[in-house]
């Protein structure tokens, strides 16, 4: 890991360059634990949500003992989330299905992990509430002139759907300033949209002077 990311918690905001804003589209979620006898059931199941990529997001939540994972369906189709729910549940005796993620779910992985020794991997978290989200509504990459990145900020659902903005511009600035590492002084720098890619939007920061 590139020591300029680590060192991130202290942007200076007159170091960021550019902006890039990927949303996220929305899709079901399941969240899947499974109490694993060995490496080769964790390789299994990991496999078979490999097999599914075309299908789902996943983010793997713990290891070891207690293998779990957030599972996203992306293409608007949530039969790819019975389907892994019916395989894991013919092949292990135990297993635990949420169909949504949520704090309460996030907490029993954490005790179970504890209770069985199982490793909690790491997961981001909503900059805003702080809430724990795999599968976050939008993230902003904040760059500087080069375009090395500096840091990346993501947002829930909730955070997103609760910012009043009117235009795309005006949407960053406040999901920026609502951040908890507040990135408000922005508001002071004109963003000129720039050429984008995909379904990113990209603006340069020009500083007031
Ligand atoms: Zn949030």
């Amino acid at each position: 890991m590139d020591g300029a990311v680590m060192r991130s918690s202290g942007v200076e905001q007159g170091r960021i360059g550019r902006i890039s804003v990927e949303p996220h589209p929305e899709g079901a979620v399941a969240v899947y634990l499974i109490e694993s006898a060995n490496g080769r059931d964790a390789m299994l199941i990991q496999g078979l949500l490999d097999e599914l990529s075309d299908y789902v997001d996943k983010v793997q939540l713990s290891r070891g003992r207690l293998v779990s994972y957030a599972v996203q369906a992306t293409n608007g189709d949530t039969a790819v989330l019975d389907e892994i729910e019916r395989v894991l549940k013919e092949n292990y005796p135990f297993v635990v299905i949420q169909r949504t993620f949520d704090s309460v779910i996030y907490k029993i992985v954490k005790e179970l992990c504890a209770e069985t020794g199982s490793r909690l991997m790491s997961l981001q978290h909503c900059d805003i509430c702080g809430k724990p989200e795999p599968f976050p509504d939008t993230v902003i990459t904040l760059n500087d002139e080069s375009g090395n990145k500096l840091a990346s900020r993501c947002y829930c659902r909730t955070c997103t759907a609760s910012t009043m903005a009117r235009t795309n511009k005006d949407y960053v600035i406040s999901l920026l300033s609502a951040d908890r590492r507040s990135f408000g002084m922005l508001r002071h720098s004109e963003l000129v949209r720039s050429r984008s890619k995909a379904r990113r939007l990209c603006y340069k920061v020009k500083a007031e002077r």
